[in-house]
């Protein structure tokens, strides 16, 4: 316990001292540690650390600076002058964005972290994004990895001393005190990890105290899941299940854990308890370990010492250096391999905690430099086979595998060269796969995968990118040792192709179906695995002479060697049109064929290398060119293309899908480059050096079709003669594409530019493709880089997508003529599709329908006898039989698609013909198809060209007759250039031209005729269309920002139509002609019509009610749960109520039964609830499939014309002043009728001190005018209640009640709230204010304004009454209410919604229903507008913080009125708006401006008085429609004069409103004060730059862990915070349910509405209420217009602000509710997403 008193320095000083210092330590080791770690069953992290810092690190440190460590270090570094690596080598956790840069990295595995990628180059070049597995590490500063810009401006060495100085300067002893002390850590560290549960601690590090203490440890494995382990420990310790799961999680993250403390008999019980219980007939149980304390702490204390180290090698290159060769330092006794070789080869045992450390301890030391990284990698290699033999057995994912570690050392160009030539790399690894699949070898020495294991064999499978890993650069110098190495590895490589040549033999099943599918996706899986690996062989081969003539001599040899297949007869002489061929037979459908040849593959791909290169001139010194039998060689390939042949005629039905599959995939994009292509190279190898009619008699012998064409075969049997049609049919495509595809560097001079343009033009002859969909389908390379951008422009024009869809390319007219309709890379179905696509496409054109066979490009001389495949007697032969039988036209023997090819066939020779004769004399060519086919048969009138002639009469080949036409034509021009004459056209031609003519006309009538019927067909379907389209066009909601111009015009029309004299004043004694008539409605659902009348059965328009904080001023306010008093909705909007509707109008029967109808459907559907809300009302319009919660009655209101003389009469007496008085006594004498309140005695005093009300009586209200309140018909109001419940119910969010005294108020405050969401949507977009709404979104709002207006009829009177009161008592003092709010604390446009309609309430009487009449209702509207109003100017007024004083041009009446109102102001509310001394009168008028919008949209709704027409258009500046509104409003044009038309009244109110208590504590700024114009809310804005985003998503710390878990940042695109999504980390209470960070967000942000971007994922998330989201493409788009969820691409994505704005709308409009449920209904889910967890 001494050692405990000294401190740092004295520590290291005894133990410099001791006599043996490594014993010291570990003494004084052994001692500390187990006091620091495992004192208690649970860690103590904080308090472990501090004391480990202090106790041990910080001690080690002293010792080996030998001195206090800041002044040690600040020796290093001023000695080095150099700090740390020039490397960034960090360390990447999984999920976290990598890039890479397809410009500049060595190899796609090269990658740099977000934060180096952002400081480089790469920055603005064409990189990639993707997401990391885990494990690996940042390539910033490696010289190897990058062809430019290798380092970011933060790791550039430019910027400090070279590394090399650092070694050199260190200090010798700190250098051998760091040897020692490393070695002894290092060792220690190992020594711990590698424990094994029966080993005994050394002599120094056995506590001295013997403490019976162990541990009970739980080991994580991947047999056992979450569940079985929870039940275990819950059965085994008898833990709760919530410190089961606790534990789980721990073992599956760490790797292991201890989970319990105690005795060693205590412990062993606990071990037996979990053993037995994790134990299973087919479970091995779980691994359980039981450690003493001591052990257990030393383990915990070398896993810190990782971290230590890193820090360590932080300080200096040396110390790092140092650590390395302690590392690599052979073990003093030789037996034991060195350090970091155990820590390797006992990798599979350690657990997952452990792994990452000491990888990450490599990472940081050994890989971090080039030496000791070269060093390790030769260590890796010598266990490279053990290591792998590990892993298989390890049932650890392969990231937290050591042999993961292959991509860092593997890929490095210079290491791989010096591994192969120093350590035979390709060989070690071709021979560990070759031992681990030794299993699967039959007696043949084949490989045959029947039962086999799919875990293990994928494990295996994961060695051969460890072979593509370092071939992946191919070697520019070549030395001697390099070339023996590689073939060595070649020689191993084709070992193992041996024992797949040939495997999985097929046999055709006759009779019986195939009882068993045969294993077949082990062999394929296999093959791509080998298909990257074969090309890089053939390329490395192919940069060397010698190399690649070597190559082949062993490929040959070794195919030589494969003794699979053999031929069962002898040879025999077949005869055809004189020729003989001397063969032996084999029948394809009689006897085993495997569609497996890799080497006679990987030959035919050296083999045109040798031509390529020209290599093939050395060739017989290599090869005995007696031994090249190029029949031989092509057997097996040909075998292969005819089985596929077979397959593709049916005839091997019986064996079942495992055939049919390995047939697609053979000729799949996936595995074609290495089988299919290469079959069919080996057979032009053969065509070219074999005799033509020798080959194509082979050809038809192994198609089986040898007696067919020699006329020996016959049969009746109609299945066999279809069997035969369909094969004859491929073995002409089969000679199509031998003799036509050449572009293949070495058959023809293209480069591989001409091959990738090659097929991107045939992918595009069949439709305009998207980038990534070309990306697909063409092959990529082991970089997995297509040469797509390149070749592209060339060919192809890009066009922009719109709002939504992708970019896509369409091919360029000019490169139409390369179209081959036989393209070989072709499947099926895109044969026909292309073909369609161009023959539709010349016709539009108006050419002729001939899809001739393009000009193919030359082959090479090596290659050049192919063409005589096309003019051979057994070619002429074939063409003349198939022919013959269309002739003959007997219809089993020939079918279309046979004649086609052989038309193609009969073009491809004239096109060689012609293009010999052009460029040789006459007498030079020999190729003389045209002369055979005119020739052969003439005698009978059987030649070739004889029938070509008659075909083009068959009716049954009219498709044909185009291309029968260019035949003809062909032979024409090339008997033309053969007689050197110009092309005249022969008689024969011209005859079949004017046949051609007459037939033409006909044609063209008959064509006209069928026209003109579509045309008029088409006509009718485009109006029907139309129609519908108008209709959903209309009805569906908006999203696009076009003017609608249809609509304005409607509404114009409807402007127009009334007199133009009529007044435009919608408010007071001028009021215009209130028509509020609906017009006849169709119901959607019974199509009858009807008319809107209050005594018919009511008529409803869907709507959808739903909270919104689209307008909120205070985003992420929260509402008290009791949600106050909802009569005033506050002036910052914080959440209203939002009703919208798609405008679809119903019977309200029809209605009700449509919806019981969904409501059962539904129910039984599944997952409906997802889609739409069966408890809160919800459903789907029947029309337009939006979703809706409520519908809205339509009210229908007689039309009223004022007198305006009695108008006149009543304006004389009643002034404004006057008016109050009546109210004010009329709501004195209602107040008996409701409760009394004791403190309105007060109130009362105010109100006659302000408003002598005594002057009025209590009945004086009704002199004014009253008349009968309308009655409507029980089913009308039916559906006011229905409605009202519903806003009620969604608004508040409380439980539907009908007698709550809120319910008429929350109408009213959801008709408030959604004119201004109209309004200020309206604004947004800089539309008129009037005309251009839709004529939907205007009948839904015109219903809402009207249903509000009718809502008080379902209420109780007195309820209305005394809301009125309380609103009326913000203005003016009411006799009955206290405490009214001030005015900076309510909205003026709720409050004048509310006060309108709740007015008529006042006219009730005790034994009549009663409501005021039209001139008191004018009145009314009037001084509540102009009271509402001048509230409203006043809260502007105080709130303004506006420096300016009024200035010169503001001079005039305005001016002047606004100057006095701006004085009594300040007198009342003196001191309190320090430094504002004044305010400008426009700025005044631009905060008014919205309410007096909203108040105009209000009126025209609830009036129908047409606005003045300058208001449906747009103006140049809103204010400058201010006179326009105002005179609409009855308003002065000067607002301010409002106080003076009123005036005692208007200075009795400033002073009342300025003196409440409330207003001077606003303005001392004790509460928050909302400027006007409020502030227009919008979605966050989104950098352009994607990569932007995900640099501050990688910054991103959750708020609630620390851990290192993987997170999932999530920006809300509302108000901008960044959430941690799907982690129980920030999961929260919501309603008494766990819920993730994003629901809890929403539901105070936007309501319950929610609109997110996942960064990592880019995709933008819709959510609404807690159960319901959909997932949307995120607005950004790459280069080729495309979205890119999931980041899968990986491409630049720049923002695309169209598609941002697309996104407000929605938002803005409330229709992201509806936009779910669409996108739901869409998708129909299967498995449901838990939005909830988000
Ligand atoms: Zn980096
Ligand atoms: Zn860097
Ligand atoms: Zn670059
Ligand atoms: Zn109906
Ligand atoms: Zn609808
Ligand atoms: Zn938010
Ligand atoms: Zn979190």
């Amino acid at each position: 316990m001494m050692a405990e008193s000294l401190n740092g320095v004295q520590l290291s000083t005894k133990w410099q001292d001791a006599s043996n210092r490594e014993a010291a330590i570990l003494c004084y080791m052994g001692e500390q540690v187990p006091l620091i770690y495992c004192l208690e069953a649970e860690p103590q992290q904080g308090e472990e650390e501090q004391k480990v810092e202090e106790r041990l690190l910080c001690p080690l440190e002293c010792f080996l600076f030998g001195e206090d460590p800041c002044v040690g270090l600040e020796k290093l570094q001023q000695h080095s002058g150099c700090s740390s690596a020039q490397q960034c080598g960090r360390v990447f956790k999984e999920g976290e964005t990598v890039y890479s840069c397809r410009d500049c990295a060595i190899d796609p595995t090269c990658v740099l972290c977000i934060e180096c990628f952002q400081k480089s180059v790469h920055k603005s070049h064409r990189y990639k994004m993707h997401a990391s597995a885990g494990g690996g590490f940042c390539d910033c500063g490696d010289l190897e990895a990058w062809k430019t810009g290798p380092c970011c401006s933060q790791h550039d060495p430019g910027t400090s001393v070279n590394m090399e100085t650092d070694e050199c300067v260190m200090d010798p002893g700190l250098r051998e005190r760091a040897q020692m002390l490393f070695h002894l850590l290092l060792r220690y560290t190992t020594d711990m990890l590698v424990w094994e549960e029966t080993n005994e601690l050394s002599e120094e590090l056995k506590p001295k105290v013997k403490q019976d203490t162990y541990f009970c440890v739980l080991y994580n494995d991947e047999h056992h899941s979450y569940d079985h382990v929870i039940y275990t420990l819950q059965r085994a310790i008898a833990c709760d299940q919530n410190q089961a799961q606790i534990y789980t999680a721990l073992i599956d993250k760490e790797g292991r854990k201890a989970v319990k403390r105690g005795t060693l008999g205590s412990c062993q019980q606990a071990k037996d308890n979990i053993r037995r219980n994790s134990e299973h007939i087919i479970q091995k149980p779980l691994r359980v370990e039981i450690l003493h304390t001591a052990v257990m702490a030393h383990q915990t204390f070398a896993l810190r010492l990782g971290a230590w180290f890193q820090k360590i090698f932080g300080y200096s290159v040396g110390l790092r250096e140092v650590f390395c060769q302690v590392a690599l330092e052979p073990a003093a006794d030789n037996n034991n391999p060195c350090l970091i070789s155990r820590l390797m080869l006992h990798d599979a045992k350690l657990y997952k905690g452990a792994r990452k450390v000491v990888h990450e301890l490599i990472f940081s030391s050994l890989l971090m430099d080039t030496e000791y990284k070269r060093q390790f990698a030769m260590k890796f290699t010598e266990h490279y086979k053990q290591l792998q033999e590990d892993f298989i057995c390890d049932d650890h994912q392969r990231n937290i595998s050591i042999t993961a570690l292959s991509v860092q050392i593997f890929t490095v160009p210079t290491l791989a060269r010096q591994l192969i030539e120093e350590g035979s790399v390709i060989k070690v690894i071709v021979d560990t796969v070759m031992d681990m699949m030794r299993e699967h070898l039959d007696s043949n020495q084949r490989f045959h995968f029947q039962g086999h294991n799919p875990d293990k064999f994928f494990r295996v499978q994961v060695i051969f990118h460890d072979l593509r890993y370092i071939l992946i650069s191919k070697p520019s110098v070549w030395t001697e040792t390099l070339r023996e190495k590689f073939l060595e590895g070649l020689h191993v490589f084709l070992r193992f192709l041996c024992c797949m040549q040939g495997m999985e033999e097929v046999k055709r099943q006759l009779g019986q179906h195939v009882e068993v599918e045969p294993e077949w996706e082990a062999g394929f899986s296999l093959q791509m695995q080998l298909r990257y690996i074969l090309a890089m062989f053939q390329d490395w081969c192919s940069s060397d002479e010698r190399v690649l003539l070597l190559a082949f001599q062993e490929c040959h040899r070794a195919l030589m060697s494969c003794t699979n297949q053999p031929f069962r007869s002898e040879p025999v002489d077949n005869y055809m049109c004189k020729q003989i061929l001397h063969t032996r037979l084999y029948k394809v459908s009689q006897e085993p064929v495997s569609i497996h040849l890799p080497i006679s593959r990987l030959l035919a791909g050296l083999y045109v290398l040798l031509c390529q290169t020209g290599a093939i001139q050395y060739l017989p010194d290599f090869v005995d060119t007696v031994q090249l039998n190029f029949t031989e060689l092509a057997e097996q390939p040909l075998r292969c293309v005819v089985l596929a042949a077979q397959v593709c005629a049916d005839m091997w039905r019986r064996n079942g899908l495992s055939l049919v599959s390995q047939v697609y995939y053979y000729q799949d994009l996936k595995c074609r480059d290495e089988m299919f292509d290469k079959d069919i190279i080996m057979l032009q190898i053969a065509a070219s050096k074999m005799d033509p009619n020798h080959f194509l008699m082979l050809v038809l012998l192994r198609f089986e079709l040898f007696d067919i064409f020699n006329g020996n075969s016959s049969s009746k049997d109609q299945e066999v003669l279809k069997q035969w049609n369909r094969l004859t049919e491929e073995m002409l495509y089969l000679i199509i594409v031998i003799v036509g595809e050449r572009y293949v560097p070495g058959i023809s001079h293209v480069t591989k530019e001409d091959v990738t343009m090659r097929e991107v033009i045939h992918l595009l002859c069949i439709q305009p493709m998207a980038h990534s969909s070309l990306v697909k389908s063409l092959p990529d390379n082991e970089s997995h880089e297509t040469w797509l951008e390149t070749v592209v422009p060339k060919v192809a024009v890009f066009k922009k997508p719109g709002v939504s869809g992708h970019g896509l390319y369409e091919l360029k007219k000019e490169c139409l003529k390369e179209f081959n309709p036989f393209f070989y890379h072709y499947s099926r179905p895109q044969h026909s599709k292309a073909e369609e696509a161009q023959k539709k496409r010349r016709t539009q054109e108006g050419s002729d329908k001939a899809l001739r066979p393009p000009v193919p490009p030359p082959f090479c001389p090596g290659f050049s006898n192919i063409v005589y495949l096309l003019c051979c007697d057994i070619f002429i032969h074939i063409l003349r039989r198939i022919f013959q039988k269309a002739v003959e036209d007997c219809s089993s023997r020939w079918t279309e698609p046979m004649i086609q090819r052989a038309l193609h066939l009969v073009g491809q020779a004239l096109l060689e013909e012609k293009t010999q004769l052009e460029s040789n004399s006459t007498e030079e060519v020999t190729f003389d198809f045209s002369l055979k086919a005119q020739k052969t048969g003439s005698e009978h009138g059987k030649s070739l060209f004889h029938f070509l002639t008659k075909i083009k009469s068959l009716p049954s080949l009219k498709a044909q007759n185009d291309m029968i036409t260019w035949n003809l034509q062909m032979f024409e021009v090339v008997k033309c250039l053969r007689e050197k004459s110009g092309p005249v056209t022969s008689f024969s031609l011209d005859h079949s031209k004017m046949e051609e003519c007459v037939q033409d006309k006909e044609k063209a009538e008959r064509k006209r005729k069928a026209e003109a019927a579509k045309a008029h067909r088409q006509k009718i379907m485009a109006q029907m269309s139309a129609m519908q389209k108008n209709f959903i066009e209309s009805n569906k909601m908006l999203y696009d920002n076009v003017p609608e111009s249809s609509s304005q015009s409607d509404t114009a029309a409807s402007v127009e139509s009334l007199d133009v004299d009529e007044s435009r004043v919608a408010v007071g004694p001028q009021q215009g002609v209130c028509s509020t008539d609906w017009g006849p409605q169709i119901c959607i659902l019974c199509q009858e019509e009807q008319e809107v009348q209050a005594q018919a059965p009511a008529m409803v328009l869907t709507a959808c009610v739903q909270r919104s904080t689209v307008l909120t001023q205070d985003r992420g306010k929260t509402l008290s749960p009791e949600g106050g008093y909802p009569l005033f909705m506050p002036p910052d909007l914080a959440v209203g109520t939002h009703t919208g509707s798609c405008g679809h109008v119903m019977h309200a029967t029809c209605w009700q039964k449509y919806f019981e109808a969904v409501q059962n459907t539904t129910r039984n559907r599944l997952h409906a609830d997802l889609i739409i809300d069966l408890e809160n009302g919800e459903y789907m319009c029947p029309l337009c499939k939006s979703l809706c919660n409520t519908v809205i009655p339509l009210i229908p209101v007689e039309p009223s014309k004022l007198n305006y003389e009695s108008a006149e009469l009543v304006g004389q007496h009643l002034t404004l002043e006057r008016w109050v008085q009546i109210m004010s006594s009329r709501i004195r004498g209602l107040r008996g009728t409701w409760e009394t309140d004791k403190n309105c005695k007060e109130a009362a005093e105010e109100a006659m001190v302000l408003f002598d009300e005594s002057q009025a009586d209590f009945r004086s209200i009704l002199s004014f005018g009253v008349q009968e309140p309308p009655k409507f018909s029980r089913s009308i109001t039916e559906m006011l209640g229905v409605c009202s419940t519903t806003v009620h119910r969604v608004g508040l969010q409380t439980a539907p009640n009908d007698l709550c005294p809120y319910v008429p108020v929350m109408s009213w405050n959801t008709c408030a709230y959604t004119i201004q969401a109209i309004e200020s949507m309206l604004q947004e977009e800089g539309k008129a204010l009037f005309g251009s709404l839709q004529n939907r979104q205007l009948s839904g709002l015109k219903a809402l304004v009207q249903f509000s207006a009718f809502q008080r009829l379902k209420s109780r009177k007195a309820v209305i009454q005394k809301h009125f009161a309380d609103m009326l008592a913000v203005l003016v003092p009411v006799p009955t209410v206290v405490n009214a709010p001030s005015i900076l604390e309510v909205d003026f446009f709720h409050l004048l919604v509310g006060l309108i309609l709740s007015i008529p309430a006042l006219y009730q009487e005790e034994a009549v229903d009663l409501q005021p009449s039209a001139v008191s209702t004018a009145f009314n509207h009037l001084y509540l507008l102009h009271l509402v109003t001048m509230g409203h100017m006043l809260q502007v007024l105080l709130a303004s913080h506006d420096c300016a004083v009024i200035r010169g041009p503001e001079e005039g009446d305005e001016a002047h009125a606004a100057a006095e109102i701006f004085s009594i102001m300040s007198q009342h509310t003196d001191g309190l708006r320090a430094g504002v001394s004044g305010f400008s009168v426009e700025s005044v008028k631009r905060g008014v401006l919205p309410f007096l919008r909203c108040a105009a949209l209000f009126f025209n709704c609830l009036t129908g008085v047409p606005p003045p027409e300058e208001l449906s258009g747009t103006a140049e500046s809103p204010e400058s429609q201010l006179p326009l509104l105002c005179s609409y409003l009855s308003l002065p044009s000067n607002l301010f004069q409002l106080f003076q038309e009123h005036r005692d009244v208007g200075i009795t109110l400033i002073k009342r409103w300025c003196g409440n208590s409330a207003i001077s504590k606003a303005l001392k700024g004790e509460s928050q004060i909302i400027r006007y114009p409020r502030k227009r809310n919008r979605l966050i804005d989104l950098p352009e730059d994607y990569s932007v985003l995900l640099n501050q998503a990688s910054h991103f710390k959750c708020p609630n862990s620390s851990d290192d878990e993987r997170k999932h940042p999530t920006l809300c695109l509302q108000c901008g915070v960044t959430l941690c999504a799907q982690s129980p980390c920030c999961q929260q209470q919501l309603n008494g349910e766990e819920v993730g960070a994003c629901t809890a967000h929403a539901a105070i942000c936007g309501a319950g509405v929610g609109m997110f971007l996942r960064v990592r994922e880019c995709e933008i998330i819709l959510m609404a209420s807690k159960t319901r989201g959909s997932p949307h493409p995120a607005p950004y788009l790459d280069d080729y217009g495309e979205t890119d969820p999931q980041l899968g691409r990986g491409n630049p994505l720049h923002l695309c602000p169209e598609r941002y704005r697309k996104l407000l709308h929605m938002w803005q409009q409330h229709c992201v509710l509806e936009e779910i449920a669409r996108s739901l209904e869409l998708l129909n889910v299967m498995f449901p997403f838990e939005w909830q967890m988000l």
